[in-house]
């Protein structure tokens, strides 16, 4: 039986790499519900293509345009956050892949769960900002989550047929973004145009200016926390310029293992959604002998200081974590219309860290009352 799949974000970097991994396993994937944001022309070829049974948009003028382009169909489309609900709880979807920037999508992804949906989850978000939270109701809900993010898919490769009790640490490596090479005293020069050249990955705006500033690497180390259980002091960031090795698991014996393929996200999308087995595809294979070379140095947090607000903001937890996450995503839009430079983004989000009365067990309410806070304070 075909396994029935539903995306939130489909118009997106990931959604639109999901599809095409879903392409190519027509016997065995199917998509049954769609959520993207305004994105009319291909909203409306991802209808046509893939005939979802619900689809959700932003607005309601969005969907009056889809549907006036769109002609006769069957197609239910719903709009704002009840669409995402729907689209995330849809009763023929087995899995949700969640690939919305931010966190925007995490009371959608914490309803999946409690509908028994298996994740398979980009947007890392959800784990920095509820992590505690989200690994209770997945538990109580009994549902597996495979991350699309090519790190950790590699440690979840890595750790196959090993004790996780024998894990010494793990690895995360990090292209270093496009300014690894930058000199700090150049920063404030640096513009949103500048940050959105990603050296190695293929990736939408948001991800590309967490990159460049090593907040995503930040954000996975609290997904690794999540995901693989393990202690801070275990997870540890190596800058590796190439994106050849994409993770790796060093052993109390003194063992380490790494995965490494070509630096595209649909071998990791491909192994989520078939639940980790493993299929031929036509992608592109990684050839070592034209590989040069492969180096590695480590983070630097004067530079990146966002790598450490995310170490501490994890090892803090409460409602700090989604103060992290809410002034990051406040502070990359004010970069991106020009209003702070590539210097003012880190030091806007520790502002807002350094003023928050930290809630120590926080509720889903308190997280949200906690982001839009931090949200109001960047602005
Ligand atoms: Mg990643």
């Amino acid at each position: 039986m075909k396994k029935g799949i539903a995306i939130l974000g489909s118009t997106g970097s990931i959604g639109k790499q999901t599809l095409e991994v879903v392409s190519i396993f027509p016997s065995s994937l199917t998509v049954v519900a769609l959520a993207a944001k305004d994105e009319v022309d291909l909203i409306v070829e991802q209808i046509k293509k893939f005939s979802p049974k619900i689809v959700s948009v932003a607005t309601a003028e969005v969907k009056q345009q889809v549907e006036a382009k769109l002609g006769a169909s069957k197609v239910q489309i719903m709009v704002g956050e009840e669409g995402l609900l729907k689209v995330a709880t849809e009763p023929t979807a087995k899995m949700v892949v969640v690939a919305i920037p931010g966190s925007l999508c995490l009371v959608p992804t914490l309803e999946a769960v409690k509908s028994k949906k298996d994740l398979a989850l980009a947007t890392k978000e959800v784990l920095v900002v509820a992590g505690d939270l989200f690994m209770q109701e997945v538990k109580a809900a009994g549902v597996k989550v495979f991350p699309i993010d090519s790190e950790h898919s590699a440690i979840v490769q890595c750790l196959k047929g090993e004790d996780p009790k024998t894990i010494k640490k793990i690895v995360l490596t990090a292209s270093g973004g496009p300014f690894l090479k930058t000199p700090i005293e150049k920063f404030a020069q640096m513009t949103a145009k500048d940050a959105l050249k990603h050296p190695t990955w293929k990736m939408g705006p948001k991800i590309t200016i967490d990159s460049s500033t090593l907040m995503n690497k930040g954000f996975e180390v609290m997904e690794a926390h999540y995901l693989f259980g393990l202690d801070y002091s275990k997870i540890e960031v190596l800058v590796h310029p190439q994106s050849i090795i994409h993770s790796m698991v060093e052993f109390v014996d003194g063992s380490v293992k790494a995965q490494l393929g070509a630096a595209d996200m649909r071998v990791p999308i491909q192994y989520a959604l078939l639940e980790e087995k493993r299929s031929a595809n036509h992608w592109p294979s990684l050839n070592f002998a034209k590989l040069t070379q492969m180096t590695f140095q480590e983070p630097d947090k004067q530079k990146f200081p966002c790598l450490q607000y995310a170490y501490d903001a994890g090892k803090v937890g409460g409602t700090l974590p989604a103060v992290l996450n809410a002034a990051n995503e406040a502070a990359i839009k004010l970069f991106l219309r020009g209003k702070l430079n590539f210097a003012q983004l880190p030091q806007r989000i520790n502002e807002i860290m350094t003023r928050h009365q930290n809630k120590k067990t926080p509720t889903l309410a308190d997280i949200l009352e906690a982001d839009n806070w931090a949200r109001a304070e960047v602005n």
